[in-house]
């Protein structure tokens, strides 16, 4: 065949018309058929990724979920059943293929949890991030400032995403996102037009976008250090937010709510019904508004829950229970040296009411014992002891010694 009259074997481009005309076997191929070839195979391959991502992805049913979640997380049973469900219908809803998919479009739902700090929110996240194998970024909202001023840029919550998924981006985009202290970045006052509100209103607009989902240019490596770095485009839709936060003060307006509301022929009802110790109980999206939440991201985060405090025998759990309790982890470590670690019960009563009387909470769980336990931590692994029994005289001489004591000044 002549030079000229060759063609590609699979669009029939004649050579003249082609830039590039290769030749196999019994074939010819050109140009533009590689590149379309080319496009095919990524496209297959990135399905296929996506495919193995979601193998991976191990989603248990709703009860499951909460069966793990209580593996490590005591108490908070309203918030461990609505993250189950929440947490299984977002990745229902990412897992379901593309060929099944019709104009009913399943809504996110980001998550939103109210509770005092220490009662357990971010411990929550994680456990979900670890039970699904997809990677958390725990970002605090405090340090987020708009665009331009000094402080983060919310595009940095995304480079710590990709950051926690190794730069995969795929899994960044299957990822949880925990944004702390959500409290912080409530709106001043009520008169939003006064003064720029850098770190409050305005972040919450610019998270918005965020939330909702969409395509946001990443600086890999976090902004404003590295200007020259390439950006990586991260989509959001499917990445799942979890938002946390004290709220100080929100009871007061809920129960002011619930006082207005109770104000009529039913008042005496309603009241017998409330139960005070626990107003978080009541909230509802509104408090957030009075708050200093605008309401597009309250409506952004469509699951609202809320932590319940911590009281005596949730800390005494805390102390013996979680997979990974403190007892747990001071067992193990004093086995490593060969001492067989034991406490009482006395002593672990003597922890909580101390944890209680310094306000401390489930964190000051884990200092009180340090603040015990260093001691015999210290002396131990060289005397050829073989066990170390902790009792309550023994734990109440060693808090004596510590400087613990001055926490109690401070709370
Ligand atoms: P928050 O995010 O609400 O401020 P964290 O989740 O960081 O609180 O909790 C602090 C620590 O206290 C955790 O690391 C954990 O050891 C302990 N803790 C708090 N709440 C619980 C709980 N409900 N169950 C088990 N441990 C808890």
């Amino acid at each position: 065949m002549a030079k000229d009259n060759l063609e590609c074997s699979f669009c029939g481009r004649k050579k003249p018309e082609t830039n590039l005309l290769i030749a196999g076997l019994d074939a010819h191929i050109c140009d533009r058929c590689i590149e379309q070839a080319h496009g095919i195979v990524i496209e297959e391959a990135k399905q296929e990724g996506q495919q193995e991502l979601a193998n991976e992805l191990e989603l248990k049913k709703p009860k499951s979920i909460k069966e793990f979640i209580d593996d490590y997380v005591i108490g908070q049973e309203y918030t461990k059943k609505v993250l189950s469900v929440a947490v299984y219908n977002h990745y229902k809803r990412l897992l379901q293929p593309k060929s099944e998919q019709d104009d009913i479009e399943i809504e996110k739902s980001n998550i939103i949890m109210v509770g005092q700090t220490g009662t357990g929110k971010t411990l929550i996240a994680k456990t979900i991030a670890r039970m699904l194998n997809v990677p958390l970024a725990i970002v605090d909202a405090t340090v987020l400032t708009e665009a331009g001023y000094v402080g983060e840029d919310v595009e940095s919550i995304l480079t710590r995403l990709l950051q926690a998924a190794d730069y995969n981006l795929d899994k960044a985009q299957q990822g949880i996102v925990f944004i702390d202290e959500i409290d912080k970045i409530a709106r001043k006052s009520d008169n939003p037009s006064i003064t720029r509100d850098v770190s409050g209103e305005g972040v919450q607009q610019a998270l918005l976008k965020l939330l909702e989902g969409t395509t946001v240019n990443v600086p890999p490596k976090g902004g404003r250090k590295h200007p020259d770095q390439k950006f990586i485009e991260v989509d959001t839709s499917n990445i799942l937010f979890i938002a946390g936060g004290a709220f100080d003060g929100i009871e007061k307006k809920i129960s002011k709510r619930l006082n207005l509301q109770a104000v009529g022929y039913s008042a005496s009802r309603t009241e017998d019904l409330i139960e005070k110790e626990n107003m978080l109980k009541y909230i509802i999206p509104k408090d957030l508004k009075d708050f200093g939440l605008i309401p597009e991201i309250i409506g952004r985060l469509p699951v609202l829950t809320h932590m319940n405090p911590l009281d005596k025998e949730t800390l005494r759990s805390i102390l013996t229970e979680p997979k990974n309790s403190l007892v747990k982890q001071y067992t193990k470590l004093f086995a490593m040296d060969g001492i067989a670690f034991s406490i009482t019960d006395g002593a672990l009563d003597y922890i909580v009411e101390k944890a209680i009387e310094y306000k401390l909470g489930a964190r000051g769980l884990r200092s009180l014992c340090e603040a015990i336990l260093t001691d015999a931590m210290f002396e131990l692994p060289e005397s050829g002891e073989t066990e170390f029994k902790v009792t309550k005289s023994y734990a109440e001489k060693a808090l004596q010694k510590s400087t613990i004591k001055k926490l109690k000044a401070v709370s």
